[in-house]
């Protein structure tokens, strides 16, 4: 338990795409006593324990986007199940989210949120599934 990391990991095409590689690492980092975030844009939900737990992923947090919005009160509108928030603050939420939490690593594979993580002291670890 020496393990002062703290971890996000983002759930689709991330996880959803390296399922096993994120088990081992995530499982490796829990036990180690790290903090494992997950961040991304969906709501937890019985769904999304499912999805997490068949791929055996530890964590220790978990943030969602629209939970965030919500909670501060963003006009979130849904469109065919999707939801559509005012692009900055949507495309800032997981920078704000790995700032104030001082997440070292972020496993993400949006090119987006990619140039909101310039000034802040977390890498963005950009996953790219070729
Ligand atoms: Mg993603």
């Amino acid at each position: 338990m020496n393990n002062k990391l703290k971890v996000g990991i983002d759930i689709h095409g991330v996880i959803d795409t390296f399922p096993e590689r994120f088990k081992y690492l995530s499982t490796a980092l829990y036990k180690d006593g790290a903090e494992v975030h997950i961040v991304t844009g969906i709501k937890r939900d019985a769904c999304v324990d499912k999805l997490l737990a068949d791929a055996g992923i530890m964590f220790t947090h978990y943030f969602s986007i629209v939970e965030h919005l919500e909670a501060t009160e963003e006009n979130i509108k849904w469109v065919n199940g999707r939801p559509y928030a005012a692009e900055d603050k949507w495309d800032n939420a997981k920078r704000d989210y790995c700032k104030a939490q001082g997440i070292d690593l972020m496993f993400d594979d949006s090119p987006i949120y990619l140039p909101t993580f310039n000034d802040i002291d977390s890498t963005y670890l950009h996953v790219i599934n070729q």
